[in-house]
């Protein structure tokens, strides 16, 4: 790794940010009354701020540097593409070798029909193409009422006005009237959360999915597009579905007449152990928004992975799709798209993570779930949770949701582990490059971090 390059004081950066740098899903008022941390290098899983310290990055950045940090193939790629052509459009009848080839890669890792992909620049364009490119097909297949979106509660699709109308965080809506028309929330299948004392797991996960059938029911089939969902729910706090969840939706959404869309911007590209999540759980999807592990995070990239049952009729006769960004299909991102395609296929990391080190650190992960503060630890593939109680058996939480999860992220920073904390739940996701040994110390970080934890709530009575 080239070693960051000459730094000033780390104060001097965190004035500067404060006065000039507004974050994103941020409160400035309290990120600048304290100071941000700032980050100079990477490299593997490990981060390095200014003042030196190593952590290892438990979430892949933002679940995005599937391959890790430090790649020199990809740097390189990057490189060579910004010299030859740094930029041209795909409008207008145009192309480059990096975008043929990297939509070619994409397809051939991409499961049986899908052999097309939109190229956008994220996770909340690649929805919001979603958003229109459904309608688009309802319209050419000659029903333009069905225009209804079904998600859930709780889901995470973006940030743009769409995207954040898709997702389910009413946080997010309350700021700013959101959604827009014609997006429709249903119930989460979270079952540690939201299940009825007593309620098994495959009954609640069924009750969940026929929320759905519910649904469409009652808005009318004739009138609902999509059914929008994560395969595991990311930002939410890592939802992991019932088995019997899935099955049901892809039934309800079959028989009557719905899209399904798996939004695989977190779980595509290895991170559940197959190419996308929705083999993982056996979903046959008719869109898939990807970002993220598409292009490890090493430049914006997103894109719709779009199956040839919609993409055709569309094509055909839609005429011209009224939609594209300028740089859809950017030829630095998709050379760093083709690059990290390579790194995960020579390495074979996404049958890594289901044959080796995602048993592997799963093993230790769920082993965490003994602990007198954990309700619940799961894990699938190299994604996962540990859900703080204060008491296991009544799974009560600790008070005012929220502080308790924080408090575990600062202790965990502390031990030289990045989780994120969403609620009162831990979250990881690291890069799936990690050794044997790397997974034991985020298995002995998380560990110490949940003790130090249990230390502070005895310390302030909580217990
Ligand atoms: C992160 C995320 C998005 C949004 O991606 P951006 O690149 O931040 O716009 C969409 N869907 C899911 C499932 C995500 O996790």
């Amino acid at each position: 790794m080239d070693s960051p390059r000459n730094l000033r004081p780390t104060a001097e950066y965190q004035a500067i940010d404060a006065a000039h740098h507004w974050h994103p899903q941020t409160d400035m008022a309290e990120v600048n009354a304290r100071g941000s941390r700032v980050f100079a290098g990477a490299d593997g899983i490990w981060l390095t701020d200014t003042e030196g310290e190593r952590l290892i990055d438990g979430m892949s950045g933002l679940w995005c540097v599937n391959v890790g940090y430090g790649r020199e193939r990809i740097a390189e790629a990057m490189y060579q593409q910004a010299k030859v052509l740094p930029y041209y459009n795909t409008f207008f009848q145009c192309t480059h070798p990096p975008a043929a080839e990297f939509a070619q890669a994409i397809a051939e890792v991409a499961p049986e029909g899908f052999s097309k992909v939109f190229f956008a620049n994220s996770g909340s364009e690649a929805n919001d193409t979603v958003f229109r490119l459904a309608r688009v097909y309802w319209d050419v297949m000659g029903r333009p009422r069905k225009k209804t979106f079904i998600a859930r509660k709780n889901g995470y699709h973006g940030s743009s006005v769409a995207s954040a109308s898709l997702g389910g965080m009413s946080f997010m809506h309350a700021q700013s009237g959101l959604p827009i028309a014609g997006v429709h929330h249903i119930g989460q299948p979270y079952w540690f959360g939201e299940a009825e004392p007593g309620e098994s797991p495959a009954d609640f996960g069924l009750r969940r999915a026929r929320e759905l059938a519910s649904a469409i029911d009652r808005i009318g089939a004739e009138n609902v597009c999509a059914f929008v969902a994560e395969p595991i729910q990311g930002a939410g706090g890592v939802i992991i579905p019932p088995e019997t969840y899935w099955p049901e939706i892809s039934r309800i959404c079959a028989e009557r007449e719905i899209l399904l869309v798996a939004d695989e911007v977190i779980c595509g590209f290895g991170r559940t152990g197959r190419w996308f999540g929705s083999e993982t759980f056996g979903i046959k999807p008719d869109l898939m928004p990807i970002a993220k592990g598409m292009t490890s995070g090493y430049v914006p990239m997103g894109g719709v992975l779009v199956h040839d049952r919609v993409a055709g009729p569309v094509i055909e006769r839609a005429g011209e799709f009224a939609h594209g960004y300028t740089y859809s299909g950017h030829p630095v991102a998709c050379a760093a798209g083709l690059a990290n395609l390579a790194i995960l296929r020579e390495e074979g990391l996404v049958d890594r993570v289901r044959e080796d080190i995602g048993p592997y650190l799963q093993e230790r992960w769920l082993k965490l779930g003994e602990h007198p503060l954990v309700g619940e630890a799961r894990m699938v593939g190299l994604i996962g949770a540990l859900e703080l109680v204060r008491d296991k058996e009544r799974r009560t939480r600790f008070a005012e949701e929220g502080r308790t999860g924080t408090e575990a992220r600062e202790l965990s920073l502390a031990n030289g582990l990045v989780m994120r904390a969403t609620r009162d739940t831990l979250l990881i996701a690291p890069p799936l490059c990690l050794t044997h040994e790397e997974a034991d110390m985020i298995a002995e970080r998380a560990a110490r971090t949940l003790d130090d934890l249990a230390d502070a709530k005895a310390r302030a009575g909580e217990t």
